[in-house]
């Protein structure tokens, strides 16, 4: 079955009757890419650039950044490729960045409430960004958002960005999409309030479900439950997916959830449209896709959504597994 999952991973991941998912990959360094693609996927959903900004002692100039970015960039070959920014604080600590002692440090000063405080530092790294999509198609992620304001904010330095380009002769692109992490209660909750300042969405399922169920993602004390099939995750990624659909742009799914080959008719059934996991899930999620009908996808979505317990979810999903195979 294997063998043959990777013998098919130049095949689009497309349902039986049509619709297709595009399947793209996590990557934490440019060289990560040419795996990925052998394994079938189709861009990069989730760039991680802290990769670039941690382990050392300094920030990484603005040429260092650009280098990596348009290797990535390039690399996509026409495909996609979402860098996120800088996703720090929390479990990822920067010895260079004072961050001070916090009691809850993923409750505290991380990802994009760093950015737009250390403007410097955001204005920095999205000119590289900006300067990559000269070579390949790349777009701007933002994490841990929890309001429009935020993204608002951020876009104005984007704009700040652009200026200090052209001020400096530099070849850019001027039309980089703009999207966010969906991966607080808080933007799932409010995603129709969210959309209208986003080009995409990319569901972050890693942080939702430890922010939705109050269970740290590390902790194996409570990792029993720690399930992306709970049912208030679940309502939250349906909610978050129809707000994207009603407004007209596009969503994506970037967590571990999207490489759960268990998880991915419900996701199809609920209208998703992009998988971005870690490059060997690809084969196994696309077998699942090519398997699968949208009505049955469908009514997988209402059947999960109408269950009290994550368990339950789960013994569905493998039963409907089973009987697929
Ligand atoms: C997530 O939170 O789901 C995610 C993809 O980001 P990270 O795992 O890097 O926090
Ligand atoms: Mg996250």
């Amino acid at each position: 079955q294997r063998r043959q999952d990777l013998a098919d991973a130049t095949l689009p991941a497309v349902t039986r009757d049509g619709v297709r998912v595009q399947l793209a990959a996590n990557i934490g360094s440019p060289g990560e890419w040419e795996n990925a693609r052998a394994l079938g996927a189709e861009g990069v959903g989730l760039f991680r650039s802290e990769f670039l900004f941690m382990g050392r002692d300094a920030f990484p100039s603005e040429e260092e950044q650009f280098a990596a970015y348009r290797q990535a960039a390039e690399g996509c070959g026409g495909h996609l490729c979402v860098i996120r920014t800088l996703d720090i604080g929390g479990d990822k600590p920067l010895a260079h960045l004072a961050i001070g002692h916090e009691d809850n440090p993923f409750l505290g000063w991380r990802a994009i409430r760093i950015s737009l405080e250390r403007t410097d530092l955001f204005r920095t790294q999205l000119k590289a960004i900006l300067r990559a999509g000269c070579y390949g198609k790349v777009a701007v992620m933002l994490p841990m958002v929890i309001s429009a304001g935020e993204i608002r904010q951020a876009r104005a330095i984007l704009t700040e960005a652009t200026e200090e380009l052209a001020r400096e002769r530099r070849e850019f692109a001027a039309d980089v999409p703009v999207g966010i992490m969906v991966e607080t209660p808080a933007a799932a909750a409010t995603a129709s309030l969210l959309a209208p300042a986003c080009d995409f969405f990319s569901i972050g399922t890693n942080d939702l479900v430890q922010y939705t169920l109050a269970v740290d993602r590390g902790n194996p004390k409570v990792a029993p439950l720690y399930s992306h099939f709970h049912p208030a995750v679940l309502r939250l990624i349906d909610a978050t997916i129809q707000a994207a659909r009603q407004q007209g742009i596009w969503v994506g799914m970037c967590g571990e959830m999207a490489g759960d080959p268990l998880a991915a008719p419900l996701l199809v059934g609920m209208g998703i449209d992009e998988l971005s996991m870690s490059a060997p899930s690809i084969p196994q999620v696309k077998a699942v896709i090519r398997n699968l009908s949208i009505c049955e996808a469908q009514e997988m979505r209402e059947a999960a959504l109408a269950m009290d317990d994550a368990a339950a979810v789960r013994a569905y999903l493998e039963k409907w597994r089973r009987s697929a195979a």
